[in-house]
């Protein structure tokens, strides 16, 4: 996996997991079925409320009996036009489960943020100064933040037993056994086999996830009758694209996990339109041939991408001593958070995005020396001015210097002035970007779930409703800082 990955939790081998954020979903369904439903929303689930006898049977059935995941899981089938592939199992497990799971898989090494790759990125803003390692930051998001996963190697979804609303759970149920006909109709790890950077992995994880967003939506407004034009898709994208680009702004989080949320909201509108116009025929199209890069994605499936001549020559002549520890293309939407997080309005932070046409980030390591080399390609010169001037005006001047190269701007972040002034002073444009071969590349996403002493294999759980963990508040506060991606 590449590095700073912005896969939420566990790793792309030997299985991989499509994680997913805490459901907000009969929130955002609600807001448009107030007139039908007056009088009856906020009656929502846990044990003390009534079951909403108004709601069709596959939105408040029990997801953990199997008549009612068969009963999703068919009606999902026939709505994507993939009857006879197998059903994917199904468990249930608590959030004190989950956290061991995941736990029991992490590298203790890599929780000291002493890593390069930690170092480099938090020099270069992608991480808080607070936050003590990638992988501690990822393994937060897996625990705190995650509701469910699909693993493709055994073709098991996990849901992670959180107090989820009647709705909610039955759509994040759906959202997943979507992923699990992708993988029957596509073969997911072949959609995503080219995407080896950041950028490319964001792009084709917003396809994935799009389509499992946009489908799950669909399926459930079925269900309540709606007709397919009366839906106001815009409104729902907006929704969730105005709330990633307030926490893209927001210094305290970390740009990683915006990153991560991005599919969720501008994969969701780039596959809305794949699906609402050309239809399925489509769908196959965008999982056949997905998009490579973050900027395809926002600029939507019918614009033409602009051909991308990203030198070989990516990087400046390092210091002597030093050597590539990670290397990766980040992409459009962290350009597009840097600039916001340094002040910049959204307006104007896009249209500088805009004018993106390729990047590299080079982590560089020597002895205790780390130092972040980030090189921007721009459509016109103009948009280098403009993230020049954010770098070396911005309050983290004193650790970061840009330098405008014709249409390019190299970013430079060192940790100690001295470092810094040495490194601007390189000459440009003289060393091969790939001087590590990609086989050997550094791969972030260490976090493992491996075998744990509470879980005994595959269990189901046999209550009739999923209920609160009274441990889920205790892991919630015990890191206020950790970044919601959805909002609260
Ligand atoms: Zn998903």
């Amino acid at each position: 996996m590449p590095i700073g990955t912005t896969r939420e939790g566990p790793p792309a081998s030997p299985g991989f997991a499509e994680g997913e954020r805490v459901p907000q979903y009969s929130e955002m369904l609600m807001r448009f079925l107030v007139v039908v439903f007056s009088g009856l929303v906020g009656a929502g689930g846990g044990e003390d409320q009534p079951v909403r006898t108004d709601l069709p049977y596959a939105l408040y059935c029990d997801i953990a009996s199997s008549d009612c995941q068969q009963r999703i899981y068919d009606s999902l089938a026939v709505m994507l036009d993939a009857e006879g592939f197998e059903m994917p199992g199904i468990r249930t497990i608590s959030v004190v489960d989950d956290a061991c799971e995941v736990s029991s898989g992490v590298d203790l090494e890599n929780l000291t943020g002493e890593d390069a790759e930690s170092r480099g990125l938090r020099l270069m803003g992608f991480i808080p100064e607070t936050s003590e390692s990638v992988v501690a930051a990822r393994i937060e998001y897996w625990i705190n933040r995650v509701s469910a996963y699909y693993w493709r190697g055994s073709h098991v979804i996990t849901i992670i037993d959180r107090d989820y609303d009647e709705i909610d759970a039955q759509v994040l149920l759906a959202h997943e056994l979507i992923h699990a006909i992708q993988n029957s109709q596509f073969v997911l790890n072949e959609v995503s086999a080219d995407a080896d950077t950041d950028d490319g992995l964001i792009a084709v994880r917003s396809v994935i996830e799009g389509d499992a967003e946009h489908n799950a939506f669909a399926w459930a407004y079925e269900l309540l009758g709606y007709e397919p034009d009366s839906i106001d898709w815009d409104a729902l994208h907006d929704d969730s694209q105005a709330t990633l680009r307030e926490h893209a702004a927001d210094p305290e989080r970390a740009l990683i996990d915006s990153a991560a949320s991005f599919p969720y909201a501008y994969g969701f509108d780039y596959m809305t339109e794949v699906i609402t116009t050309p239809g399925l025929p489509g769908r196959a199209a965008a999982f056949e041939a997905p998009p490579r890069t973050v900027f395809e994605v926002v600029t939507g499936p019918r614009s033409l991408p602009p051909s991308f001549d990203f030198p070989q020559v990516a990087h400046p002549s390092p210091l002597e001593g030093h050597s590539v520890e990670i290397e990766s293309r980040f992409g459009a939407w962290y350009l597009y958070g840097v600039l916001r997080q340094l002040g910049l309005s959204h307006d104007a932070a896009w249209a500088t995005m805009l004018g993106w046409r390729g990047d590299e980030l080079a982590v560089y390591q020597s002895g205790d020396d780390v130092v972040a080399v980030w090189r921007v390609r721009f459509e016109d010169g103009s948009d280098g001015v403009t993230l020049e001037a954010e770098i070396n005006g911005g309050e983290a001047a004193e650790a970061r210097a840009a330098v405008l190269f014709g249409d390019e701007v190299f970013v430079f972040a060192a940790e100690s002035q001295d470092s810094l002034l040495a490194w601007v002073e390189q000459p440009l444009d003289s060393m091969t970007a790939s001087i590590v071969p990609k086989a050997a590349r550094h791969r972030g996403g260490a976090v493992t779930p491996g075998n744990c002493m509470k879980v005994s294999g595959i269990s189901l759980t046999t209550r009739t409703r999923l209920r609160h963990t009274s441990t889920y508040s205790a892991f919630v506060e015990r890191t206020p800082a950790s970044p919601m991606p959805w909002g609260q």
